[in-house]
């Protein structure tokens, strides 16, 4: 039987009317021949009821220290509402669904609280629904790991879910439905004259993603290109093709640059070294921020001081570790990272030259910059985030410019 899986997101899900529309996206897959297996998220964004954030504050609120494996237990709740809240809307509409969480789904992961990875998934149970054309309704953002407990994956770990269910289902789509049309040429909330881009290849919206375009997580767009799966973004409210990505698409070679990303969830760390000695030692922070998992980027390695970034909640780790090893250290959370992605810009020259100026024009000073086949980022002071994103989504003529 042919399977679609269905993502929706917080917002697609936050009132009744709008788990209405989602629901009917469901009944069209159903009622179109593709069966849908529907992934959902915690009701609402921030500050709402049941969202991950209000879970996790309403603990915090009685002791302020929670442990890793509590954390994961309470913030697992808002998908299982949603799971719930879903089957009864999709009955509402007469379509039988059961609703799943991620360990009954057979969603095993590692032991990484709060950024676990799945390792496995054993979909009988889903499997046994569908055969029963029964649409399942699985949370998003969690599994279960060998010892039995609840475990999720980190930000935008519904879309993971999605594409790991669709890869393990053999789905022949995935699609993510949210609040916005598609992936567009910057985040329309930063940059008002951003466009949709229609179609993309894997390795673009991954790298879009990686550098800040949370509409899609990265980890999802990897694992549906390990299969070649089909991922379409759309928006849950507009009938919209949205945006479609696939392996198969040509990147236009025209245009060097296809969309603009920041990061401003960071942290910028900058730790010194006064003589040769201390310096060999200072570059000993990347050993035991491996060990300890914590991924870093934008390095810059130089005589008198090393720089790297590393996820914002991330920092209080990298500080203990930089306490207990005696490094000579800074942290600031002033920084974002601008990036101008394309995979158009492989072999073109000027782009960096045209980024740089752009921004100097607007008076932004750039604290240090990387390049790739596909990106250009550059550091910059939080406060100008939404001018430089602005100012190079015009440069390189983006949107609806
Ligand atoms: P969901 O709850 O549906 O997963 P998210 O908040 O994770 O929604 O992602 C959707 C949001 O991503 C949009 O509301 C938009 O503000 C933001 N966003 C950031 N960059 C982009 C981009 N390039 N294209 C579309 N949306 C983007
Ligand atoms: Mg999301």
């Amino acid at each position: 039987m042919k399977k679609v899986v269905q993502k929706f997101g917080g917002t697609s899900l936050a009132s009744q009317k709008s788990r209405t529309q989602a629901a009917k996206h469901v009944l069209r897959s159903k009622k179109s021949g593709s069966f849908p297996v529907a992934v959902v998220s915690a009701i609402g964004r921030k500050g709402d009821a049941y969202a991950t954030d209000t879970l996790i504050n309403m603990a915090k609120k009685t002791s302020e220290t929670i442990s890793p494996r509590e954390k994961d237990l309470i913030m697992s709740c808002g998908e299982i509402i949603s799971t719930v809240i879903m089957v009864q809307t999709l009955k509402t509409l007469g379509i039988e669904a059961r609703a799943f969480s991620g360990a009954q789904a057979g969603i095993i992961t590692d032991n990484k609280f709060g950024e676990a990875t799945v390792k496995s998934v054993y979909p009988q149970k889903i499997l046994a629904a569908i055969e029963k054309k029964i649409v399942p309704v699985i949370a998003g953002f969690q599994g279960i790991n060998e010892n039995g407990e609840i475990t999720t994956l980190g930000r935008g770990g519904s879309d993971t879910t999605a594409s790991i269910l669709a890869s393990v289902l053999d789905a022949e789509c995935i699609e993510i439905y949210t609040d916005v049309e598609g992936v567009m040429t910057a985040d329309p909330s930063l940059v008002e004259t951003a466009d949709v881009i229609k179609e993309t290849n894997y390795n673009e919206v991954c790298e879009l993603a990686y550098q800040g375009a949370r509409v899609i997580h990265p980890r999802a767009a990897e694992i549906a290109m390990q299969k070649d799966i089909p991922l379409k973004i759309k928006s849950t409210f507009e009938e919209k093709p949205g945006t479609i990505i696939e392996n198969k698409i040509t990147i236009n070679e025209d245009r060097p640059v296809t969309g603009v990303a920041s990061r401003k969830q960071i942290s910028f760390v900058k730790i010194s070294s006064d003589n040769p000695t201390e310096y060999a030692t200072c570059l000993k922070i990347f050993e035991f921020l491996s060990q300890q998992r914590i991924s870093v980027d934008f390095i810059n390695i130089r005589p008198e001081a090393i720089t790297f970034i590393v996820k914002k909640d991330l920092s209080e780790d990298v500080k203990n570790t930089l306490e207990t090893k005696n490094f000579n250290y800074t942290i600031s959370d002033d920084f974002t990272k601008v990036s101008v992605v394309g995979g158009g810009m492989t072999g073109r020259p000027g782009v960096m030259a045209k980024v740089v100026k752009t921004l100097t024009n607007k008076n932004i000073d750039i604290y240090q910059t990387t390049d790739s086949h596909t990106t250009i980022s550059c550091l910059i002071k939080k406060k100008y985030e939404k001018k430089a994103l602005k100012a190079l989504h015009k440069a390189f003529a983006l949107g609806n410019n």
